[in-house]
Order: structure tokens, then sequence, then C-alpha cells
């Protein structure tokens, strides 16, 4: 092993990369603690440039057809499966996720790609009826200009090209930063853009921490923010922009994800789902569950069960295939994680697995100063005051909640969090999962299966505290374009 940062290490800018007067940071391997790499944090001058850039490119970039942007995408899309193990490593050792997931990122990446880039051959607006016979009324989309693109560090590759592979095809520009504890997965996908000849300023990255995705934000030539990552900054994001007309944007952000297991569960499908939900990605994902609401006559079962394999999952080295749960991705995600434990505990919950500092033996060899923790899992009855069953840990921090009567009961349970971003339910009776699916406060549901995943076609985004719009797949178009209601007189006198 091991892949290394190469090439250049600065901002892409009007199709260059240009060397950064801002302060140096580096990228961490959470799994070692060591280097892999330095990059600077971009400065608001720099994002200047970048929109400035963005927008001169914009009227010969709309001007292309469809399938000519379109093409570009196309390059992407055959390096990304070329290059598949490559940069499924540079994700995991980046961001600590086992290989499986690494690799798993940069297949949605192309598999978003594919969607958008497959839309510039399929029909675009609609056709609406007119009430005189000789008009003709149709609604077309038109592109909004600059889009600013700000992503998170879990899906450092898939998440950006949801983002930014729809608002290319549509027409627009794009000033990107990703996230800070990811730079190197940056680099990478702007290179691939690079590659593929991209006109001058279509494109833009910029390096940097968040006062370099504010300084996007606050940029009135950014017609179009699309943000993925906390609800604190999402919140931020919206306050600002919402108080300016004709400013779009569209947010993706946390959750306190719950699946409901009910007295008609298959507990191997409901056992499976918990742990894949509460342990993949380490509990990083944003889908992922930290609430497990569970009817009293399974619960005893479903515990043992549970608790057994939280006891065992298998923490290690990331690149190791053997592995199940990575590093956290940094040493603020750790103290986060150790924090809400310690407040479960004060509101008095009943802990059932605690490998939260894991053993000396547990942690791979020459790793000690990697981003370490285990599953901690406990017990509670169901409190609306408790914090811990209210706030997202973003971890392996999981609350098993018995429930009794029907399901009613539990779907109350679920929706009492400010959040609504996933959840999912296993059960086999059809009536509990059709209420489920009608009263259930998310934008993610899942039936019979891990409240993870996602399918690029799908929209991916939440309600509640967790989102406006979704910044994948069709909403991002809704997001990055304008409608025209455009009406056509044919007749050839006019009344
Ligand atoms: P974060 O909000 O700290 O950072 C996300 C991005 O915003 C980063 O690029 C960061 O530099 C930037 N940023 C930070 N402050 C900013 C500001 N004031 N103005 C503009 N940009 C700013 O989130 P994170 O820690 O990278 O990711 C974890 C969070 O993201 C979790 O809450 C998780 O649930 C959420 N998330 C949601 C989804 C989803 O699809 N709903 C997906 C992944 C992550």
């Amino acid at each position: 092993m091991s892949q290394q940062v190469t090439g250049p290490v600065g901002h892409y800018v009007d199709g260059e990369w240009i060397e950064s007067g801002g302060d140096p940071f580096e990228s961490v391997d959470p799994a070692t603690g060591e280097s892999l790499g330095e990059f600077h944090r971009g400065t608001p001058a720099e994002v200047e440039r970048a929109v400035r850039a963005a927008e001169d490119a914009f009227p010969a970039w709309r001007a292309l057809s469809y399938v000519d942007r379109a093409e570009h995408l196309w390059e992407v899309f055959h390096e990304l499966r070329d290059r598949h193990e490559e940069l499924g490593e540079i994700v995991t050792r980046e961001c600590g996720k086992e290989i499986s997931e690494g690799k798993a990122d940069v297949t949605e990446a192309w598999h978003m790609v594919e969607w958008a880039a497959g839309n510039a051959r399929h029909p675009h607006g609609d056709v609406v009826p007119s009430e005189i016979a000789e008009k003709d009324a149709y609604m077309r989309r038109k592109p909004r200009g600059v889009v600013g693109c700000i992503t998170p560090w879990n899906f450092p590759v898939a998440i950006p090209f949801w983002h930014m592979a729809v608002a290319l095809v549509e027409g627009n520009t794009v000033v990107w930063k990703p996230a800070e504890q990811t730079p190197w997965c940056g680099q990478v996908v702007a290179e691939m853009l690079d590659d593929t000849g991209v006109p001058d300023g279509v494109f833009n990255m910029v390096q940097g921490f968040g006062d370099a995705g504010n300084a996007i934000v606050e940029d009135d030539r950014v017609d179009t923010v699309l943000f993925t990552g906390s609800a604190e900054v999402g919140h931020s994001i919206a306050d600002k922009l919402g108080s300016e007309p004709g400013r779009e944007v569209a947010l993706e952000m946390g959750g306190k994800n719950a699946i409901v297991v009910t007295e008609h569960a298959d507990l191997d499908v409901a056992v499976h789902s918990a742990v894949m939900s509460a342990f993949k990605t380490t509990g990083q994902r944003c889908v992922s569950a930290e609430r497990l609401i569970v009817h009293e006559d399974v619960h005893g079962e479903f515990k043992t069960r549970f608790v057994d394999l939280a006891e065992d999952v298998a923490v290690g080295d990331p690149l190791d295939e053997s592995t199940f749960m990575g590093p956290v991705v940094d040493e603020s995600q750790v103290e986060k994680f150790h924090e809400y434990n310690g407040l479960a505990r004060e509101e008095g919950v009943d802990v059932l697995v605690d490998r939260a500092e894991l053993d000396e033996g547990e942690i791979p060899d020459g790793s000690a100063d990697g981003y370490w923790v285990g599953p901690f899992v406990y017990e509670t009855e169901y409190d609306p005051e408790l914090r811990c069953l209210q706030e997202e840990v973003f971890g392996p921090h999981v609350a098993l909640i018995p429930y009794s009567g029907d399901i009613e009961r539990a779907v109350e349970i679920h929706n009492d969090v400010p959040y609504g971003l996933a959840g999912a339910i296993v059960s086999e009776n059809y009536r509990q999962l059709n209420y489920y699916r009608d009263h259930g406060e998310v934008g993610l549901a899942y039936a019979n299966l891990p409240c993870i995943g996602a399918e690029v076609q799908l929209p991916f985004g939440g309600v509640k505290k967790s989102g406006k719009g979704a910044p994948s797949a069709r909403e991002v178009i809704e997001a990055v374009t304008e409608r025209t209601a455009w009406t056509l007189n044919n007749a050839t006198d006019i009344e």
C-alpha cells in the first residue's frame, strides 16, 4: 500500500489549479491519525474568484445542448468505474468507513452521474392542454446560473455528484466546497472533471472550512445553494437565504432515525436491520438508526439477539474486508459520542453494551492514534424529556425503547422528535405497514429493510428539521432550474 496525495494540491478555479494563500490544513487518516497530505483553506477572496469564473462561464455553457453538456459527465462515469478500487480506497483512507462502503460510495457516484447524464436524452418539461384550440401551452425549465455546492465528509464522492451532476447537465455552472475532512476526495473529483475538458469556469472547486462555505452562501451571484450536512449549519443557511427573493436553496440534514419492530415482525429481519442501521459506517450515516422502538411481546428476544451481535461486531482496520465498523472520522466525533453516552447515563438509562472505549487488543496494530470507538447500547422507557432520545449523536449510540399497545403508539414515539429524515418498520402485517407509510413523519421510509441505502432515482431528503427540498435526483432539477409557463398562439388572426 499506500496511495498518498499526489498531483496539484490547491483549488481548481477557471480551468486552472491555483495555489491558495489560505492557512494549511491536513487530511488525516482516521484509522491511524497520520497525515495523508496538506491542503489550504480557501479564503473569501478565492471563493469570490471562483464565483466570478462561474458567472462568466454561464452564458456559453447554457447555450450548449443537454447532450453536449452530458458528454463531460459520461467521461466521469467511465472514469469512476475504471478507477473503482483505487477511489474506494481513497474514500476509506480519508473518512474511515470500511472498504466495501468506500467502494459503494464510488458506485453511488457513478449511478448518479449515469442518471443525470442519461436525462439529457429524456423528455424535459410538460405539454399541457390549453383552453383555446389554436394555442400551445407548455412548461420549460431553464438553468438558474451559478450553483454553490457544500458537502459533508461521510459520502465524499457520492454526495458531491448528487449535487453537481444534475446542476451541470441542466446548464448551470458550479462552485463546490468539499468537506474539510475529505479534501483528497475533493481533489480527485476535481481532477476527473478537469480531465473531461469541461470549459474553463464551468466547474470550480475551493477547499476549506465553514468560512469558505459561508462565503459561497453570502455571495448573491450564487443563484442556488445545495447543502448536505448538519442541521445546525443547514438552518443557518436557510435563515440567510430565506429572506433573499430569487435565491434558491435545497438542504439535506441530519436525523434521529428510528426502526419500529412490531409484534408481527420477522425477528431475523428486525435484528439484521437494526445491526446494519445502527453500526454500518460506525453510525455516521445521515440515515443511521439511533432508536429501536420494539413491541413488548418481542422485546425480550429482540434484545437478547441484538445485544449479542453488538457485543460481537468487528471493529477494526477499515481496509480489511472482514471489518464491520471502522473508526469515526475525527477527534470531535469521538468526543461527541462519549459526551452523549455520559448524558444517557446521567438521564438514568440501563446500559446493555458498553464498548465505547475499545480494549487495546481490539485496536489494530500501529493504530493507537486513530479515532476508535465501539457500540454503546442502552434500554429506557420512552420519555420525551430525555435529550439522548432527541438529539443526533452520529455514532454507534443506540437506544432500545419498548412499547405496548398498537402501531399508533409506536408511530407516536417514532414521530416525537424534531427531525424527520429516515425511518423503518419491520412487520409482516399489512395494516401496520400502511399505517407507518401514511403517518411516519420521515422523507425516507423503509419496510422490512435496514434503514440505510439510497437509490439515486428517488429523492433523498427529509421533513421537519431534516430538510428543505432534496438535493438529489429529480428534486435537484427543481432547485437548479426556473420554470417558464409558455403559451404560443398558432392562429392566423388574433381575437
Ligand atoms: P457540517 O454541517 O459540519 O459540514 C457540512 C459542510 O458544511 C462542510 O463542507 C463544512 O465545511 C460546511 N460548513 C460548515 N459551516 C458552514 C457555514 N457556516 N456555512 C457554510 N458551510 C459550512 O456537517 P458534517 O459534520 O460534515 O456532516 C455530518 C452531518 O451531516 C450530520 O448531521 C449528518 O446527519 C449530516 N448528513 C446528512 C446527509 C443527508 O443526506 N441528510 C448526508 C450526510 C450527512
